[in-house]
């Protein structure tokens, strides 16, 4: 698979909702917190919800207390789901496979984001064994979408995302090594592992980061105002309310738009160019 057919793959993968059936505001729970103001169990619409499936509060979703709604991306699992799996019957009309589709949803959420890093991971440039194996994941997941609900319910995703996983950590630590190589006294690559680490709330300001393995770190509300967090892996990291103001983002990698959402920052952050500026941070 060619970089330029999975940079398409990667920059098709944006949430239509005027051809869901409004799935995130209905197949998933809601539980009061800084995100919620209310409690929703799964597959009850949001009160919020309207006929047409758009949101009654859309303009004013961070002001009523629902940010955790500007937050969510499906990456476009909702328009699947609801115009392919199901064929554009919705779970209005058909209350015999509603539960049903609320339980594919989230299970088609999962498969767009591996979908999503692996395009990314091809994106790179790394030996061809490796986007061999990685081409070769892509295309079955892109399989999986096409399935009909009973076989998406009854898919092992831990399977796939364990050998996805592989496949990214060694993507994400040749390209590190490559850009902390070239770095001014360049550094053993250990001490740019901080993966898993509990950053919460740490002074990062103005520091340069690059090449940094950020795998499944907790960076909440940790201040990395106008840090260079170029080549820098964020699979899996916690940015909820991390201030990246003015911080240079344009070649991390893995870095997703929910996490971007979840996260503070301003006209001056630059970001890689499959991920939008939250309008949050500009209004
Ligand atoms: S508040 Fe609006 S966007 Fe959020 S869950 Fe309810 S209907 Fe959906």
């Amino acid at each position: 698979m060619n970089k330029e057919t999975t940079k398409n793959i990667r920059k098709g993968l944006i949430a239509d909702c005027t051809k869901c059936f409004g799935l995130c505001c209905t197949a998933l729970n809601i539980m009061p917190s800084s995100d919620f103001p209310i409690i929703k169990p799964a597959g009850t619409p949001c009160m919020n919800l309207q006929s047409d499936y758009s949101c009654q509060i859309h303009s004013q979703l961070r002001e009523k207390g629902f940010k955790g709604c500007t937050v969510f991306d499906c990456l476009g699992a909702g328009q699947v789901v609801s115009q392919v799996t199901f064929n554009g019957h919705s779970w209005r009309d058909n209350p015999e496979t509603r539960e049903k589709m609320f339980q594919v949803f989230p299970i088609m959420e999962q498969i767009h984001e591996m979908i999503a890093y692996a395009a990314e991971a091809i994106s790179y440039d790394i030996p061809a064994t490796l986007s061999d194996k990685l081409s070769q994941k892509l295309m079955e997941l892109q399989c999986l979408t096409k399935l009909d609900s009973d076989e998406l319910l009854s898919l092992d995703l831990v399977m796939y995302r364990y050998t996805l996983n592989e496949l990214l950590t060694a993507t994400s630590d040749i390209i590190r090594e490559d850009i902390i190589a070239k770095l001014p006294g360049a550094k053993k690559v250990k001490e740019y592992d901080h993966a898993r680490a509990d950053w919460i709330g740490k002074k990062l300001k103005d520091k340069d980061l690059r090449g940094t393995d950020f795998r499944g770190a907790y960076l909440i509300a940790a201040d990395m105002e106008n840090t260079d967090l170029r080549a820098v892996s964020f699979i899996g990291t916690d940015l909820r309310d991390a201030n990246l103001s003015g911080a240079n983002l344009s070649t991390s990698m893995f870095l997703t738009q929910m996490q971007i959402n979840s996260a503070k920052g301003d006209v001056k952050t630059i970001l890689p160019s499959h991920i939008q500026r939250p309008s949050h941070w500009i209004s």
